[in-house]
């Protein structure tokens, strides 16, 4: 009995230290800081090298939530005091990390760039990295490095000169959801286009539940970079074009994986923007795209369900989603360890079922839950199982959600949640 008291106990302090937000300006200054990360090795080893550090723009962050409170993604970076205290966290995933799973890792070892935005600290303070162990599902520390804020080789260089505009303004980024489009293959004489490409994305993100409803939580900006040539690489088709992030199809040679191996060139490009997710439009009509979790999103601008593939990939990464779709070739094997519960808040192994929707099933649904006649069905909940690019031990909450088809009529009621949560963290 005292050990159960001792545990609720522990539990409730550290819920109680979990919830504790610290103090914004105590702790930073009003702008921000880019960390440039170089991730290195293979299937089998990982490392993680400081590359940079950039002082930007104003922080366009939360300053009130400044601790991440999801638990998503297979890492998380942490800015601690130098007595050790968070004073700011995310979680996030890497195109590396997801590349490690690929067979091409099994043999050749590579660095991928990218890089990661914290507001400006004050003071010294220790920047920590830690991968999610894929055996337990719980973080290991990978990485540490000292950062003095005063230290003069910290860049003030501004990288670029292309025109950061405002599509739809409803406040102070603070408490709005900063989306920033990124022009990818558009040349000068296709800004116009880029404009219009923009404008045609968000107008189909606010017709969809959840972001309907929040219209008004959302702030769009655009940044207007230029590139040589029209387009993006098709490596297996032999195109290759001059552009400014440097994307292309071909991805893990995946037909369809169109991505930017370079993040960092991504960051770069958006140095001057106020942004909490960052979206590349790729102006070109072959159907393609990924999303990953507070990395980028990208897509092409004009291929066949050019608007669904979007909010599917800006669902991966803004809001941390998994596919639900299981029957497609992907490049990944045994994506999920099913002997524990995935972070993705639309999937579950049953192992904590608790931790997802199961407070939204209706009373009596049977788990597992056996399919429904109708295959479209997005609305009636249950645990199908199937999902995670894996046909056994996986479970998804719908029979189909936008996360697992470009036909769905849209999100489903568990994906909405996890959207709505997103939204109202950036907001606060
Ligand atoms: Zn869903």
């Amino acid at each position: 009995m005292k050990k159960f008291i001792t545990l609720c106990a522990a539990a409730l302090l550290s819920i109680a230290a979990f919830a504790q937000q610290p103090k914004y300006e105590t702790y930073f200054t009003p702008d921000r800081l880019r960390i440039d990360l170089t991730f290195a090795g293979d299937a089998s080893y990982q490392k993680i090298y400081l590359d940079g550090l950039v002082k930007e723009c104003a922080w366009s962050g939360s300053k009130t939530n400044l601790i991440d409170t999801f638990n998503y993604g297979e890492y998380r970076l942490e800015v601690q005091t130098l007595q050790g205290e968070a004073i700011y966290s995310k979680g996030f995933n890497t195109l590396f990390q997801e590349w490690r799973t690929t067979a091409d890792a099994v043999t050749t070892p590579q660095a991928f760039c990218s890089s990661y935005t914290i507001p400006y600290p004050k003071e010294e303070v220790v920047l920590k990295v830690y991968e999610r162990v894929k055996a337990t599902g719980v973080y290991s520390e990978i990485f540490s490095v000292g950062i003095n804020p005063a230290d003069k080789l910290i860049s003030h260089e501004v990288a670029n000169s292309w025109k950061v505009s405002s599509l739809m303004q409803n406040g102070d980024p603070a408490t709005k959801v900063d989306l920033c489009f990124i022009a990818e293959g558009y040349t000068a004489q296709e800004m116009e286009k880029f404009r219009a490409d923009a404008l045609r994305f968000t107008e189909y993100l606010f017709t969809m539940a959840p972001y309907n409803r929040h219209k008004e939580d959302f702030n769009i900006w655009l940044v207007e970079s230029v590139s040589e040539e029209s387009g993006t690489d098709i490596p297996h088709e032999d195109v290759w074009k001059k552009t400014v992030a440097n994307s292309n199809f071909y991805t893990f040679r995946s037909d369809r994986y169109l991505t930017a191996q370079n993040q960092k060139t991504i960051c770069q490009i958006a140095t001057a923007a106020p942004y909490d997710a960052l979206y590349v439009i790729v102006n070109n009509e072959k159907y393609g795209g990924g999303g990953i979790y507070n990395f980028y999103g990208l897509s092409a601008s004009n291929c066949k369900w050019a608007e669904e593939v979007f909010v599917h990939e800006f669902g991966h990464s803004f809001a941390g989603l998994g596919d639900e779709y299981y029957d497609s070739s992907t490049s990944y094997e045994e994506f999920y360890n099913i002997k524990i519960e995935p972070w993705e808040p639309n999937l579950t192994t049953l192992v904590n079922f608790e931790s997802k929707w199961k407070d939204m099933l209706p009373s009596g649904t049977s788990v597992p839950t056996p399919p429904l006649s109708d295959p479209k069905d997005n609305v009636s909940m249950g645990v199908f199982e199937g999902g995670g690019y894996m046909a056994k031990g996986i479970y998804r909450p719908v029979m189909d959600c936008r996360m697992k088809t470009n036909q769905a009529q849209g999100f489903c009621p568990v994906c909405q949640r996890a959207i709505e949560k997103m939204i109202g963290y950036y907001c606060k």
